[in-house]
């Protein structure tokens, strides 16, 4: 059994192909496909040891998503004799309203649905439909199944998703938070309750995504009761270049002061706030590096951006009563030791007690006692594999 799956970008297109025949699950290739439209195109593609780039013209997700065809089932080299031994295509989807609570098969009322989603994610849901569309060209026989990044959140209860805004702009417009990353959250939650040898549906966590892009969840009883980020992606914990929550008067006042379009304070909200905002990189590495040479806006963009974490650890803390793991994933979250302690540091009497030692190592469980603190690498394609291939 061969799963494809596939996360479509406006200009992209990451791919991951798995073989579920075994006991194993194997990733046999993955790649990206970058710069869909530009001249000159390129494809990445690596297959066990092997690593190749190639560059083409690339006009659009048809021809792009042809080459990964011909890379994977069709070509000289190609892993897997034919296209048509991929069963399953499982289509990363950023926005399914509240529509999609659940991976689903996708038909053609499903695309009309994630079409009429697309007012929530005007950058992402038409470059998910097109990626959807030409896979259905070239694979006809497989099942392609959406799987959405907002589902794991639809459990939200009103008070959490609500916003304290005219009731109107829910009830007609669908403004609300629905949160992201869901995908993600998910899939270390689970890991963590396999590390833990509890079910999922009897623990309650935090978890931390937190990569370039940056989200917390509050799991209660397995389910999602609240997340960092809202409508979009923009609220909640400080990001990379995302300025996450902040006095929403703001926005008209920036407009203002600053003699510019509300659309382009969204893009200095969105492109050029958070860390590189504050100190001019968004990389935590090289911000780490600066503060070890005494740089003071170093210094206060990365203890801006542990306090915010700090705080929603606090808040969902207070909204869950018993906290049974902390969890820390993403590009942040795996690798930074630095700031995972930060996070935590002072957090003793809520029974957080991180371990210097064993966190420097990425040991899975850094704690010396109290709430579990775990790391757990994130794995959001094999968990949309495994949702699709939990359809059949
Ligand atoms: P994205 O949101 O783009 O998927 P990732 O989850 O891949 O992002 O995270 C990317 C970020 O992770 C980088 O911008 C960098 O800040 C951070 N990062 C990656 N590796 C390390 C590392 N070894 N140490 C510290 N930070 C790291």
């Amino acid at each position: 059994m061969y799963i494809l799956v596939l996360n479509s970008g406006s200009s992209s297109l990451k791919y991951q192909l798995f073989d579920f025949s075994g006991s194993e699950k194997k990733v046999l290739a993955k790649g990206l496909v970058e710069q869909i439209g530009e001249e000159i195109g390129k494809i990445s593609h690596s297959s066990g040891q092997e690593k190749q780039v190639i560059e083409m013209a690339i006009s659009d997700h048809q021809v792009g998503l042809s080459k990964v065809v011909e890379l994977l089932c069709d070509g000289e080299q190609a892993i897997i004799t034919n296209r048509e031994m991929v069963e399953v295509i499982g289509h990363r989807v950023v926005h399914g309203g509240d529509r999609f609570a659940a991976p689903t098969i996708i038909t053609d009322e499903v695309l009309q649905v994630i079409s009429e989603c697309s007012y929530l994610a005007p950058l992402h849901n038409p470059a998910n439909i097109t990626g959807i569309k030409v896979a259905c060209e070239l694979f006809p026989k497989a099942k392609q199944v959406g799987v959405f990044d907002t589902a794991f959140h639809q459990s939200l209860p009103d008070y959490a998703y609500l916003y304290a805004i005219p009731y109107e702009l829910y009830s007609e417009h669908k403004i609300r938070r629905y949160g992201f990353h869901g995908t993600s959250h998910l899939y270390v939650a689970k890991k963590a309750a396999e590390f833990l040898s509890t079910p999922l549906k009897d623990l309650n966590m935090i978890t931390l995504h937190i990569g370039n892009g940056a989200s917390a969840a509050c799991i209660k009883q397995g389910q999602s009761v609240d997340t960092s980020m809202g409508l979009t992606p923009l609220e909640g914990l400080v990001m990379g270049t995302r300025s996450g929550d902040m006095d929403p008067a703001l926005i008209e006042f920036i407009a203002t002061l600053k003699n510019i379009s509300v659309q382009e304070v969204g893009n200095l909200l969105n492109k050029k706030s958070g860390l590189k905002g504050i100190c001019g990189d968004n990389d935590l590495r090289a911000i780490w590096k600066r503060v070890d040479q005494g740089d003071e806006l170093a210094r206060k963009a990365i203890e801006l951006y542990a306090y915010r974490i700090r705080k929603y650890v606090g808040s969902y803390m207070a909204v869950l009563g018993r906290v049974d793991a902390i969890i820390f994933t993403a590009g942040v979250g795996e690798n930074d030791a630095r700031t995972r302690e930060l996070v935590l540091s002072g957090m003793e009497n809520l029974n957080i007690h991180c371990d210097s030692a064993k966190n420097s190592a990425h040991e899975t469980d850094f704690s010396t006692q109290g709430i579990p603190l775990l790391t757990i690498a994130t794995n959001e394609e094999l968990e949309i594999a495994e949702q699709s291939f939990s359809l059949l």
